[in-house]
């Protein structure tokens, strides 16, 4: 029979987090109507909000550390390399089946094709940013020359640095701190911006897990010697998770203040209307992906549902709905995948932060369906060369977009210029990624916990030799 209490005791915090949008909602909903809020009340409103995207961001970097490192050093590194390349041909085939669902979609539906960029605000002017400068920044971060710097600051295009750096008088920002274009204001319109470099002011995570897995395999054999590091990061690991716990608690309150205070903060509701049948695109894409593709290939491996497998995963997924940062979302994501659905901690260590940070799904389908609506808004046709160039650099772009806000959107950039449409052109689309950064978020956060579960089904065999496997069931979270 089903116990009413049981459930809601069980699963409290999902119910108060899925009441907590609704409730934000509806408080964003009502304070637009009848407040008028300044632009300072409206900042004092979303502080709530700003507290637990720090809570969040603060255990980022302890959690990816003593993850990845306890994560390698337990399997031997035979293992590690079989689980390794296993997890990078999931990552690297679901994204391509993205893209590829992407273009088909987006060229079915034209949602480009009847209007022409001049009827959305086309602001500033073509930017100089080329593919090959991206291309190395991707690679470039994967080795920090300083560890410490790393935790801090992702590397940048040097050359865009320079040139930055001399407009730096009048240089601002327009996307959240954590993704920025830097921008140049032209002729004091302050709408108008030029394009200067790609600036991430996140932590270089790709480049922490590079060293950190290294550092792993390392320590891991090092035998007698190398157990005191071991055990030093398993238990940083568990207090990690232990503070995660804490900050899930406050989760509802924070959840309710970011929506409500962003919906308060939207000022152009009128765009949803001119870009109305794009955002279908992308959204309908995702949607096919997350419930069609993905279940279809874990039910291929696993067989089992994949539903209910989405279903454990469902906190995670909300998370990643409100606070768009799959890196922000990862404490959550570790706590659904291993406690709801049971995935061995061996397998999640190490698939999950690695998928947080290059596996995304979602942005390489948005990047793709982007790319080629700002071509048909452009009247600009694109070759079968061209929708293959898009297909590869829409991939790179989705690897190379670090897992914060609006990532995404900065990344789009090498995907314009490889087929040679203007880059500036994302100015057009801008103003709706708040929106769909955030369901792509969600399908990241989706394709990243699906794909542990299926590295762990085909990784049974080695899991098992070393004895110390866990339960590999789902359990039904009800
Ligand atoms: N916000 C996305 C993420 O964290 C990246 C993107 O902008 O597409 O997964």
């Amino acid at each position: 029979a089903f116990d009413f209490k049981s459930c809601l005791k069980k699963n409290w915090l999902l119910i108060a987090t899925i009441v907590s949008v609704l409730l934000g909602i509806g408080l964003g909903v009502l304070v637009r109507e009848y407040a008028s809020l300044s632009q300072l009340h409206k900042y004092y409103f979303g502080f709530p909000g700003e507290l637990l995207m720090r809570m969040l961001k603060l255990v980022i970097l302890p959690l990816i550390i003593s993850s990845m490192i306890t994560g390698v050093a337990a399997l031997d590194s035979e293992i590690s390399g079989r689980i390794g390349l296993r997890a990078v041909v999931y990552y690297l085939s679901t994204t391509v089946i993205a893209v590829i669902l992407g273009i088909v979609l987006v060229m079915t539906i034209k949602p480009g094709v009847s209007q022409s960029a001049d009827s959305i605000d086309r602001t500033g002017s073509t930017p100089d940013v080329s593919t090959v400068d991206a291309m190395l920044d991707l690679v470039r971060n994967m080795f920090p020359e300083n560890l410490v710097q790393a935790c801090f600051q992702q590397y940048k295009t040097k050359r865009k640095e320079i040139e930055a750096d001399k407009s730096v008088g009048n240089a601002t920002t327009i996307m959240p701190a954590t993704a920025v274009m830097t921008t140049v204001p032209q002729e004091n319109k302050t709408k108008d911006f030029k394009v200067v470099g790609l600036y991430s002011d996140g932590t270089n995570v790709l480049g922490l897990i590079v060293f950190c897995l290294v550092f792993g395999l390392v320590i891991g054999q090092m035998g007698e010697r190398g157990r005191v590091l071991v055990e030093f990061f398993d238990a940083l690991n568990e207090a990690t998770m232990k503070i995660v716990q804490i900050i899930m608690c406050y989760m509802p309150v924070g959840i309710l203040f970011l929506i409500a205070a962003k919906i308060i903060e939207v000022e152009d509701w009128d765009i949803f209307r001119k870009l109305g049948l794009y955002m279908v695109t992308v959204l309908s894409g995702l949607a096919i992906h997350s419930m069609v593709c993905l279940p279809v290939i874990y039910f291929a491996f696993v067989r089992k549902n994949p539903f209910k497998f989405a279903w454990g995963m469902v906190q995670a997924l909300v998370t990643a709905l409100m606070i768009s940062s799959s890196s922000a979302t990862l404490p959550v994501t570790f706590r659904c995948a291993e406690e709801n659905n049971r995935i061995d901690k061996r397998i999640t260590r190490f698939v999950l932060p690695v998928g947080a940070t290059i596996n995304m799904d979602g942005t390489a389908l948005y990047e793709a369906v982007a790319a080629i609506f700002i071509a048909q808004l452009n009247d600009y046709t694109l070759d079968v060369g061209q929708i293959v160039t898009i297909s590869i650099t829409a991939t790179a772009a989705s690897i190379g977009a670090a897992g914060v806000p609006n990532a995404g959107l900065v990344t789009m950039v090498i995907v314009l210029t490889a087929v040679g449409l203007p880059a500036n052109d994302v100015t057009l689309i801008v103003a709706v990624d708040w929106l769909l950064d955030r369901f792509r978020t969600m399908i990241n956060v989706l394709g990243d916990a699906y794909g542990a579960g299926i590295v762990q089904k085909l990784s049974k065999k080695e899991l098992e030799r070393m004895d110390l496997t866990s339960d590999v069931d789902v359990v039904n979270p009800f």
